[in-house]
């Protein structure tokens, strides 16, 4: 049966998050799964271990949404009060199911442990309600679907909500809505969002399926597609369409992937497509070049290594920068980055040297080169390059440095791509 499901929140239930014990991961992680399926979220709420304000929560959320998806307080104890609150709101007893109570049997005899009867009453669910099978954990998660309205429970250890999540609640919902729901991320690097929504306006503004939505992270640009359609294929076409009309558009030569996890996983990959080899020569960065390369597996076989080279003298030690390029120049400028890409590379023989130096403030700049000034520099047999990165210095430090990162593997990629 074909529901509307228009507008989604997300419910969290437990006083540590109010106290800030916890950080709760499990919103955002439901608000990008629910984003990926193509729901709108409207709404965040926290709520504590109390049934009046739970009570008066859940009333709100129904009240402004036709899905609400609830984490937390589905556990054996008096204060876990999701269940029962949930269940008082649609007006439904809790019955003993008795497939749920084999499953919550089979999780105690698989992890060794005694079942105690609280545990039993784990398996009283709302009447007529849908189970979505824990295999993680004792708490069942539970379906409520009544009068246009669904509520969707689930415990809240990221261990157990996470895989229910993919296993149990996407295909409750897909089954549900009918439709098949189908995204696409375009990865857009060099151009700020603001930017890229002022070229793609139209798409932006106008597109209903499709829908194109736009989210940035430092420095990067994502852009969602997402399609509904009968089907998967349908869906996948619909999305394509809009992703080709987004590459055969002014941000088009920006794209760096398509469903991409990060620039440093594009790079790695042509590394290895191009059997090429890299190196990197790091100042302001302190190591975060080589460290998000080296977090992907499989790199070894493409990154020879670096070293982070943060005094002068070191600079000309390790990498043989020289004195003068050094006194005449200083360590931010051009000259130096250049001369630092050349020595990683002919010190670690790889085809490619990157390198970094500059200002990660919050203090240290000068009128000349202000915080935020970074100098990339790539060196290869076959020529030299470099690239002045202006960053505002109202930026943090640990933007300044990632964005340079960012950049440096924009530099290789692109330098990769002209070269062929
Ligand atoms: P349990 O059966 O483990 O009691 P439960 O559904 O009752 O599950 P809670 O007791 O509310 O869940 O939370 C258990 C633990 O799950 C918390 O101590 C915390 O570590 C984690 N947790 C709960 N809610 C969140 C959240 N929103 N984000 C991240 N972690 C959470």
């Amino acid at each position: 049966m074909e529901e509307r499901i228009n507008v989604t929140e997300i419910l969290c239930v437990g006083t540590e998050l109010l106290l800030g014990d916890i950080v709760n991961t499990n919103a955002a992680f439901l608000s990008g799964e629910l984003a990926k399926l193509g729901f709108a979220v409207y709404h965040h709420s926290v709520v504590g271990d109390n049934p009046e304000r739970l009570k008066g929560a859940l009333e709100l959320s129904l009240s402004r949404s036709d899905l609400v998806v609830m984490s937390g307080g589905l556990g054996p104890t008096k204060d876990d009060l999701t269940k029962e609150t949930v269940a008082q709101y649609f007006g439904l007893p809790l019955e003993m199911d008795s497939e749920c109570l084999d499953g919550i049997r089979e999780y105690f005899a698989m992890t060794g442990r005694v079942m105690s009867e609280n545990n039993e009453k784990q398996a009283m669910i709302p009447r007529g309600a849908r189970v979505l099978r824990n295999r993680y954990g004792t708490a069942p998660s539970i379906a409520v679907s009544e009068g246009g309205k669904t509520v969707i429970m689930l415990p809240g250890p990221p261990v157990e909500l996470i895989p229910i999540f993919h296993e149990e609640v996407i295909p409750y919902l897909r089954e549900r809505s009918g439709y098949a729901i189908v995204s696409k991320n375009v990865n857009i690097f060099g151009m700020g969002e603001s930017a890229v929504a002022q070229r793609l306006d139209r798409l932006l503004t106008e597109s209903q399926n499709p829908t194109v939505a736009p989210y940035c992270k430092e420095g990067e640009v994502r852009l969602r597609v997402t399609a509904k359609a009968e089907n998967e294929t349908m869906a996948l076409e619909m999305c394509d369409t809009v992703v080709d009309e987004i590459l055969a558009s002014e941000v088009g030569p920006l794209v760096y992937g398509i469903d991409a996890d990060s620039m440093e996983r594009v790079l790695v990959d042509l590394l290895h497509e191009k059997k090429l080899t890299l190196s990197a020569a790091e100042s302001c960065t302190g190591g975060l070049i080589a460290k998000r390369i080296t977090d992907i597996a499989g790199c070894s076989d493409v990154f020879f290594g670096g070293c982070v080279t943060y005094t002068n003298e070191v600079k000309q030690r390790l990498l043989g920068v020289s004195a003068k390029t050094l006194e005449d120049y200083g360590a931010v400028s051009e000259q130096t980055a250049m001369e630092m890409a050349r020595g990683v590379r002919e010190r670690t023989g790889s085809d490619i040297g990157i390198s970094a130096t500059g200002i990660a403030g919050p203090s240290g700049g000068s009128e000349q080169t202000p915080v935020g000034t970074v100098f990339l520099g790539i060196s290869t047999e076959d020529g030299e390059a470099f690239r002045r990165l202006s960053l505002s210095p109202k930026r943090s430090r640990e933007f300044i440095r990632i964005v340079s990162a960012t950049n440096a593997y924009d530099m290789v990629i692109k330098w990769i791509k002209n070269k062929k």
